[in-house]
């Protein structure tokens, strides 16, 4: 495909987020027309063009190919929580309606409040803590230990204690260990099945559905299909993988919650604890609405078309994984 041809199948949105998430509280997303249906191209922005190549060919993968065989119709969800004040922990959780398997982000100011009031709405709630690598070893080690000795095995993980891989390893843990960015960002599969119990697989960072089955044919550990704050429309092809996975697991892609609206005719929003597995269907009319500056799209469109040349050079170095 020429470069021109791909920038004429896009259309630059921005959705409002319901809560502050990453410090992002609008979602810029650009959705590319395939042969097959729509698909998302949205790394959040401080990414590296490596970064952006592999989501744009999950994206363009999404978007040309079909998705593999579902075995389910539905797929289980965690709700998320993001870092909210204490007095909206009712209003979050309730966007995430059937969902007892809460997961928090955690190595924030009010983590253990916001954990209180998880266990007094849902008192049989199960926690997975994700820090995003915020942690110091001791930090790590103190915080766990100190939840672990009030909530015991309801609380089911921790995802990224801490950044680096090495510091992960170090730490010994009375709760699972999930490793989540490390795997992302390209760490060594092997030492990864040494450190982690608990594998977190998001579709868009690892390049695509084809090239997130074939990490996950190398992991030994239980795998977690999650999102990164996508609309619905990327949302689908990581509830495409979920549904292809023999393991029926309660996955994080229920995040379609956390936008404040979005671009297709029925949202895959969480209900009684499960979101569909289907094909979802863009509203052109949404795209109009949430269409960004022209500015906006001009900075879009140079990140894409940036992008797409390291996508082509790793394609011809036959880069694999
Ligand atoms: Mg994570």
């Amino acid at each position: 495909m020429q470069r021109s041809d791909l920038l004429s199948r896009i259309k630059v949105i921005g959705i409002p987020t319901r809560t502050n998430f990453r410090g992002v509280s609008l979602r810029e997303i650009a959705l590319i027309k395939g042969e097959k249906r729509w698909s998302e191209f949205s790394p959040f922005k401080d990414y590296s063009v490596e970064r952006d190549a592999l989501w744009l060919q999950a994206a363009l993968e999404a978007a040309n190919h079909d998705f593999p065989d579902a075995l389910r119709q539905q797929v289980r969800v965690n709700a998320t929580l993001p870092e909210v004040p204490v007095a909206r922990v009712g209003e979050v959780l309730s966007w995430f309606p059937g969902s007892t398997t809460i997961k928090v982000k955690v190595g924030t100011a009010n983590d253990e409040e916001r954990i209180r009031e998880v266990f007094r709405i849902i008192p049989e709630a199960r926690l997975r803590l994700d820090a995003n690598g915020l942690f110091s070893i001791h930090e790590a080690q103190d915080f766990l230990t100190s939840l672990y000795n009030k909530y015991g095995h309801q609380i089911e993980y921790v995802e990224q204690p801490c950044a680096s891989l090495s510091e992960n390893k170090a730490l010994n843990l009375p709760i699972p260990l999930a490793i989540d960015e490390n795997l992302r960002l390209g760490d060594d599969l092997g030492e990864i099945n040494r450190v982690a119990d608990v594998v977190i697989v998001k579709v868009a960072p690892l390049g695509g559905i084809t090239r997130a089955l074939n990490v996950i044919s190398k992991l030994d550990k239980p795998v977690v299909i999650s999102s990164a704050l996508e609309s619905s429309v990327g949302l689908a092809t990581g509830i495409a993988l979920a549904a292809h996975l023999a393991d029926d697991v309660v996955c994080g892609l229920g995040t379609a919650a956390l936008l404040d609206s979005d671009v297709v005719k029925e949202p895959l929003l969480p209900h009684n604890g499960f979101v569909s597995v289907t094909e979802v269907e863009v509203d052109d009319a949404a795209v109009a609405r949430f269409q960004l500056s022209q500015e906006q799209v001009e900075w879009w469109h140079n990140r894409i078309a940036n992008a797409y040349e390291r996508y082509l050079t790793n394609i011809d170095q036959g880069e694999s994984r």
